[in-house]
């Protein structure tokens, strides 16, 4: 076995790996670019070497850099990971060149499935069966058109060389093929810098289901089941499983037998991954095959009891492969949740930003009876290069986490999941995570009927309105806004002492809070041991039974409140930005801005981070100008960010006091962007 391995990667996997090679006792030494000086792979590992700025191409993509680092480092073996260098054939070949070890496919295999047309001619010869479609050399317009229209529509043009969802094209019909393949191409070569396509049947509701394969040196090679990821955006997973809902014995092992047989085909080495389209009624065909270890890895991990981290460092070492194909059994079932620092609401935009508060579902442990030696034994688990303070930043992949559950059926993996969502808090940047309890949540996820259409079909139900903030979250939002005033006043014993007080009366205070949903007037009623809130609909008693600072925060991130609504225990905790507070409270994430119509008397400026960019960018248009007077809700700009557009909206009801930006501007993250003066 290797004694030192260097981590070609950042994030969640160069952490994934590192916990695995100081578990085997192998030292590692992270690599990192400029941005992540401070980030949690680099503080994982024994040691770690600067190797550029933050842009990708200058630093996690330098093979050349990362080669010289290992070579300097004594390192033996390079992990790439997953993206970056994790499939390119070219680095391979220099780290054997160079006497280290790569810790994955030889470089023939990476160049055999590097393109998907050449793949699936290879594919063919092997009997592996294939959607229909050309994937010849041939690329002349007319002979494509020719090809689609005989296989009838809809079809599917893919770049060759894509990866991540990108360079796909939809063609419903014979008159828009030249337009797509067009547009294909140019995406092609300006995406892959090389133009070549395929051209596909469009399935109707199909499924993604891929099989994970390992194959050692010795050329045996085995298949740990299959991962169904068909809920995907854009053509990008978002939720992973294993098994596959509905799957069959008979049909597993044919498919596993089908993977095996490509990987074969190549000789293969190490961690891959088969990805297989199949049709509702179970034809499955040979998609692409993906020549590293898989973000959704872990679903395979926890349903078959093995650390396929620790199988590559083996297989790389030249050892046999830990288990034969009888000794591995499926043990539950297992989900995956992709959380990302984005915008569903937008598109699914990229958020950037500081991770100004992460409080995270807490670990559930179990031991499986079925196998004491297991190495995780967790049934919540979660693979994250990030921490509280680190920023999410426009260089790389906007993920936060994967959340990953078992339990012993699909169901109680379910519940497990809809659990741990709703304890994870996320504060300073947009995330998916409301989507993906919705997405949890929806009849079409629990009840497994599954297709890639899943998300599309169900916008309604999976992109509601903003919800009006209910009773106990203004209240919590209210309990928070006064404990910062009174901590200044009595820290002993705050609620013992009230700024609004009054001897002979209640002093009626009205607060102003508003979120996308609606403005929220209430009068909060200071008494002797109480509070009392009225909203126009409602009113209610409040007491604060205890309030504790959020432990695992530091600063002004956090408090947890247990509150009795008229007797009704009520608990959550509130984040406060300024004057945004969110407020987390029966798996709910509500943010609500404050107007304090005391302090601002209706005219200052409108607070909360809707006038500011939300992340670097260009100002594209201006619907504005100077004195315009604007409803909550109207579009004031719009910006360009990470190749999105993004409308930044008023809000609430004002008039334009001033544009700080013209069109064409480049703004930075927080920048404000003009001042709105509330009406
Ligand atoms: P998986 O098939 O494991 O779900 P994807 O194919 O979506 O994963 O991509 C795996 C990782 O590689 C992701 O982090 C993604 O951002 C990254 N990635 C995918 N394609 C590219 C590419 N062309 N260049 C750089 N990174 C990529
Ligand atoms: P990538 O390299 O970007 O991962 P894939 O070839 O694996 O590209 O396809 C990505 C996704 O596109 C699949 O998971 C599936 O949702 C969809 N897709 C691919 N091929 C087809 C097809 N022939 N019919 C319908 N959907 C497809
Ligand atoms: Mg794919």
């Amino acid at each position: 076995m290797f004694t030192k391995i260097l981590i070609a990667n950042r994030g969640e996997i160069a952490c994934r790996v590192a916990a695995t090679a100081r578990r085997l006792g192998i030292q590692t030494v992270a690599v990192y670019s400029e941005a992540d000086a401070h980030a949690k792979h680099v503080a994982m590992c024994d040691e770690a070497v600067l190797i550029g700025p933050s842009a990708a191409r200058d630093s996690y993509l330098k093979a050349d850099v990362i080669l010289a680092v290992a070579l300097a480092t004594g390192a033996q073996a390079i992990h790439p990971g997953y993206g970056f260098l994790s499939e390119n054939a070219a680095f391979a070949r220099s780290c054997e060149t160079a006497g280290i070890v790569f810790i994955g496919p030889p470089a023939s295999a990476i160049d055999a499935m590097g393109s998907k047309s050449a793949a699936k001619t290879l594919m063919e010869q092997a009997d592996v069966p294939l959607v229909p479609g050309y994937h010849g050399e041939r690329q002349d317009a007319d002979f494509l058109h020719t090809q689609a229209d005989s296989m009838g529509y809809p079809v599917l043009l893919k770049a060759s060389a894509g990866g991540g969802g990108k360079g796909m094209r939809i063609v419903e019909k014979s008159a828009d093929f030249k337009d797509a393949l067009v547009s294909c191409k140019r995406e092609a070569i300006s995406s892959f810098g090389d133009d070549k396509v395929l051209v596909e049947k469009y399935l109707n509701r199909p499924r993604h289901i891929e099989i994970q394969v390992f194959a050692d040196q010795q050329g045996e090679c085995v298949y740990l089941f299959e991962r169904d990821c068909s809920v995907q955006r854009r053509h990008q997973k978002v939720l992973e499983e294993a098994p596959a809902p509905g799957m069959s014995d008979q049909r597993r092992s044919a498919m596993g037998h089908a993977a095996v047989t490509a990987a074969k085909a190549v000789s293969y080495v190490g961690a891959g991954t088969v990805e297989f389209i199949v049709n509702q009624d179970g034809a499955f065909y040979f998609m692409e095959m993906n020549t590293r270890l898989q973000v959704e890895h872990p679903v395979t991990e926890m349903i078959s009891g093995t650390d396929l981290v620790e199988w590559q460092l083996r297989v790389a070492a030249g050892e046999p492969l830990p288990l034969t194909q009888a000794q591995l059994q499926i043990n539950g079932h297992a989900i995956e949740a992709r959380i990302y620092a984005e915008n569903p609401d937008k598109g699914f935009l990229p958020s950037i930003g500081i991770l100004r508060h992460v409080r995270t579902p807490s670990a559930v442990t179990f031991t499986r009876n079925d196998n004491p030696d297991n190495n995780q034994p967790v049934a919540v688990r979660i693979d994250s290069g990030v921490r509280e303070g680190d920023t999410i930043s426009p260089f790389y992949d906007p993920m936060i986490a994967k959340l990953i559950v078992w339990g012993a059926t699909r169901a109680e993996a379910l519940a497990r999941m809809a659990q741990a969502l709703a304890e994870y808090q996320v504060v300073g940047v947009a995330t998916n995570i409301a989507f993906l309890q919705r997405l949890i949540g929806s009849t079409a996820f629990s009840t497994a009927d599954l297709d890639t259409g899943l998300i599309e079909r169900n916008q309604e139900v999976l992109f509601p309105p903003t919800p009006v903030a209910s009773l106990p979250v203004l209240a919590l939002a209210s309990a928070a806004l006064l404990d910062a005033e009174q901590r200044t006043t009595n820290a002993a014993n705050p609620w013992s002492a009230t700024t609004g007080w009054r001897l002979n009366s209640v002093l009626q205070r009205a607060v102003t809070y508003a979120n996308e949903a609606q403005h929220y007037a209430l009068h909060i009623g200071y008494h002797r041991t109480h509070y009392t809130i009225n909203t126009s609909a409602n009113s209610a008693v409040i007491r604060i039974v205890a309030q504790k600072e959020n432990d695992q925060t530091s600063g002004n991130a956090g408090k947890n409140f247990t509150l009795t609504l008229d007797g009704q225990t009520v608990r959550g905790t509130v984040v406060r930005e300024a004057d945004t507070f969110h407020i987390f409270t029966a798996g709910t994430h509500t943010t609500l801005v404050y107007t304090d119509p005391m302090a601002h008397a209706g005219e200052a400026e409108i607070e909360g981070g809707r006038l500011t960019a939300p992340m670097p960018g260009k100002i594209v248009a201006i619907h504005v100008r100077k004195g315009n007077t604007v409803e909550q809700g109207a579009p004031l700009l719009v910006m360009e960010a990470m190749k999105m557009e993004h409308t930044i909206s008023a809000p609430g009801a004002g008039v334009i006091e001033e544009i700080l930006f013209e069109v064409g501007d480049q703004v930075a993250d927080g920048t404000q962007l003009l001042r709105l003066v509330a009406q």
